[in-house]
Formats: structure tokens, C-alpha cells, sequence
């Protein structure tokens, strides 16, 4: 049997290639892909801008799909078969260092690489990304179940919802009947809007752009209280205006000066701000005066070590949309304008996905 995979073969350069599908090594698992999200990270990825892309490399680490074959004599699989609709942990613990045995950091964890990102595809079995019609799993990743009901859209999200739930739960610990604010409505903020809803925040206010109006519009389907294009109206005033004492919680997605600089001004004399959008390099010339003034605590961090399982049952309660997120799809061969897409957000944009025959 053969897949077609798209390889980056360096950075910049991405082309079809087929690879033979062979049974899986002992402790593999064999996958058949389903649906392989696009994330923002791919486009620095392929760029070769991260600083932990490894190439010849097929990317894709936002992956749902079903299990078609496990290693011969493994065992390290004793919950799941053959047929089984599964999601994977990108970061991949090497299970001996201090990171990879921890509750929520194992994703430091030097050893044991990143699906689509730094598992390169120049030595057998070499299906390790989600842009594959197949892909191999190897022995300590960790793997979730898909619920019956869960559409593996949705599903191939499970690591986006997951840092939703780290921001809210994890980093945020925001609890029932706090107000909290989330800048930035992409695949991130809806995914900590479900977050906050679930835990019974109250109001839960989205700040987005002119061109996000899909986005804000799903952010309204979710369940946000209020939802603001700030291009409309000055996000401090209308935040004010809802808030007089300011947010307990801003969560800052968007990672620009002008998001963080906002977070500052909109949050309340003691409250929290979890900012976790990176902006590429560029500096934010924050007055930590202001900070100080207010008691505020600033928190930052990478997602979603040990928040997947919560997040896989915040997508099988049914009561969010997430798989309307990925609301562009491609086939595998369209991926550099799904690269493409990505980065410039056409209008009506949310995020892309790369569907693959069931
Ligand atoms: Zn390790």
C-alpha cells in the first residue's frame, strides 16, 4: 500500500511525495489520517522560522484519524484496537526526563520531538506528520479516544481546545462568576471562550477585528456575553462601560503591543492577565509601573501539556461547535494555499483543515 504525503523537503519547498505504508514497528501504531488542521505554526514551519523544525519534514500535528494497525508484540497499547477514531499529543514525552514525567510541562521535554515540527521524515517509517494519508504513531506519545459523537473535525482540535482549557484552568484558574475578557477570537480565544463558559464565567467579552467577523460571529454561537469589534468602537471604553472595575481575567491572544497594552488598561486592580500570543519578535514597551500600581499578575506559557484529556471532554459535550472552526478545507495536494490562506485570512476565514477520504 502506498500514501501520499507532502514533504517539506527544506524550508520554503513542499512537494508530493508517495511513501510505502508498512506495517507498523513494535509499539507503533498505523493510522489512517481523517482530518489534519492547519495551524498558524505551519506557516512558520515551513518558512523554517521556528526554532524547532526539523527537515526533510511532513508537517500537520493537529490530527484526528483511526487506527488501522498496531506493532506486532506491543503492548503499549492495551486500551486501544484496530477501527478505534483516535487524536494525538503533538509534543511526544521521552517518559524518562524530569519535563516528561511532570502533570504539565512535559512539552519541554528535549528528547522526544513534535509531531509535524521536528520528527523528520528521512528514515522508516517516515509517516510522522498529519499532511500524510497515513501516519505512524511511535511508543510514549499520548493518545485520546475519540467520544462516538465527536466529529473528527472537531477532534483534530483537541490540542487548540486544550490550550483554551490551560488558559482558563491551568494558568488563568478562573472559577464560576468571574469576568473575564479574551482578545482575539481565532481558534485560540473561541477555545478559551468554551473554556470560560464551562467554568461558569460571567461575562465572558470577546475582542476582535473588522476582518474577524466570522470569528466574532462563532464567538456569539458559543455563548459569549458580549462580543466587540474594536475597530468600532475603542475596546478600553466599551470594556469599561461593561466592567467599570476592569476584567479579573484578560486573556491576551493576540501577542501585539497594542493587545497587551489594552490587557494592561482593561484588567481590575488585583486581576490576572494570561498572555500567551507571541508576536514574532516584536517588543512591547510596557510601563511595569502600571502593573505594580494595579497588584496585577501577569501570567505567560506555551500550551497544553496535560490539558487534552479536559479538553477532549469539553468537545464531547456537544455543547460547543468547534468543528465550525475549521471552516476551509483542503485537499492535500491545496496545502500551500492552505498555508497560504492562513497567514493572509481571506474574508470569512477561521481556520483550514485538510479532510481526507474516510
Ligand atoms: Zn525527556
Amino acid at each position: 500500500m502506498k500514501a501520499r504525503a507532502m514533504v517539506v523537503t527544506e524550508p520554503g519547498r513542499m512537494q508530493l511525495e508517495e511513501f510505502d505504508v508498512q506495517a507498523p514497528p513494535p509499539g507503533h501504531l498505523l493510522v489512517k489520517t481523517a482530518v489534519t488542521s492547519v495551524c498558524s505554526t505551519d506557516i512558520k514551519v515551513f518558512k523554517g522560522k521556528t526554532p524547532f523544525g526539523r527537515y526533510p519534514l511532513i508537517m500537520g500535528h493537529e490530527i484526528a484519524g483511526k487506527v488501522v494497525d498496531i506493532g506486532a508484540g506491543a503492548n503499549d497499547w492495551p486500551d486501544i484496537a484496530p477501527g478505534e477514531r483516535i487524536t494525538v499529543e503533538p509534543y511526544i514525552p521521552c517518559g524518562r526526563c524530569t519535563w516528561s514525567r511532570s502533570e504539565h510541562f512535559y512539552h519541554q521535554c528535549p528528547h522526544g520531538g513534535i509531531y509535524g515540527i521536528s520528527r523528520t521524515c528521512d528514515e522508516a517509517p517516515h509517516l510522522f506528520g498529519g499532511y500524510g494519508e497515513y501516519f505512524y504513531v511511535v511508543p510514549g506519545t499520548i493518545v485520546h479516544k475519540l467520544g462516538n459523537r465527536m466529529p473528527a473535525s472537531a477532534a483534530s482540535l483537541s490540542s487548540v481546545v486544550a490550550n483554551g482549557v490551560r488558559w482558563v484552568k491551568t494558568l488563568g484558574k478562573i472559577t464560576f462568576g468571574e469576568s473575564v475578557v479574551i482578545s482575539g477570537p481565532g481558534s485560540q480565544g473561541l477555545s478559551a471562550l468554551a473554556s470560560a463558559l464551562e467554568s461558569g464565567a460571567a461575562p465572558v467579552i470577546v475582542l476582535g477585528l473588522s476582518r474577524d467577523t466570522a470569528r466574532l460571529e462563532l464567538a456569539r454561537e458559543f455563548g459569549a456575553h458580549h462580543v466587540i469589534d474594536v475597530e468600532r468602537r475603542a475596546a478600553r471604553e466599551a470594556v469599561a462601560e461593561l466592567l467599570p472595575h476592569g476584567a479579573d481575567c484578560v486573556i491576551e491572544t493576540s501577542g501585539t503591543p497594542e493587545g497587551i497594552l489594552a490587557a494592561v488598561a482593561m484588567v481590575r486592580p488585583a486581576g490576572r492577565i494570561v498572555s500567551i500570543g507571541l508576536s514574532g519578535g516584536v517588543e512591547t514597551p510596557v510601563r511595569f509601573d502600571d502593573l505594580v500600581w494595579k497588584s496585577v499578575t501577569l501570567i505567560t506559557g506555551l500550551g497544553q501539556a496535560g490539558n487534552v484529556e479536559d479538553a477532549m471532554k469539553l468537545i464531547d459535550t456537544g455543547r460547543y461547535p468547534f468543528e465550525k472552526i475549521n471552516n476551509r478545507v483542503y485537499e492535500l495536494d491545496e496545502l500551500a494555499a492552505a498555508i497560504r490562506d492562513t497567514e493572509q485570512r481571506p474574508e470569512g476565514f477561521i481556520k483550514g483543515a485538510v479532510i481526507y477520504d474516510d
